[in-house]
């Protein structure tokens, strides 16, 4: 186990579209050390979720998880998930405007739509495939790492250049605004 770098944004690896990992290989040493790595190198960043291609493995397989984390103090707590070769389905039309930073975009964040009810299919770590349904803010964040994996960065999706905002700013202006829809969402959505 160990800490990777954290690839930033204008690298090759990150706006590559990732390829999918031969299911049968998915116990192997190899796929079990990158996620071990993906899980170190996320906890050490702070971060909510990183993908694969951000430290330079080129393969669909993302993780998320949410604990009470200070980089997202306002964020629903998310148990430790791994995906592997993702495929996200939108129940709904409906989206929000979610406010959004990257390991690999530092110091900055955006406003970006996404999708509040969505279903999520790969499989974990076990080999196993799971199925699970999202909805509320914690949708976002699938999102998010889904993009990465086709080569997608969130400031691809700002539809509004002038939300982009750096992190001491949001924290001072935007946070608190934020929080509140945050907290909305997680009202309605339990998420
Ligand atoms: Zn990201």
């Amino acid at each position: 186990m160990s800490i990777r770098e954290i690839l930033q944004i204008g690298h090759p690896v990150l706006s590559t579209p990732a390829n999918p990992i031969d299911i049968a290989k998915i116990g192997t040493p190899e796929v079990q050390s990158w996620i071990d790595d993906m899980i170190d190198t996320m906890r050490d960043a702070n971060g909510a979720g990183i993908a694969a291609n951000q430290v330079g493995i080129p393969y669909r397989l993302f993780i998320i998880e949410v604990g009470n984390n200070p980089r997202y103090p306002y964020k629903p707590t998310v148990p430790l998930t791994i995906a592997i070769n993702p495929e996200i389905e939108f129940l709904t039309d409906e989206t929000f405007e979610s406010n959004e930073g990257c390991l690999s975009v530092p110091q900055m964040r955006a406003m970006v739509n996404r999708h509040v009810e969505i279903r999520a299919s790969y499989y974990d770590r076990d080999g196993n495939h799971q199925t699970q349904e999202i909805r509320g803010y914690s949708a976002c964040t699938w999102q998010h790492e889904y993009d990465h994996l086709d080569g997608i960065l969130f400031p691809n999706r700002v539809t509004d250049m002038h939300s982009f905002c750096s992190w001491s700013v949001f924290q001072q202006y935007q946070q608190p605004e934020f929080a509140k829809t945050v907290r909305a969402l997680v009202e309605k959505w339990g998420a």
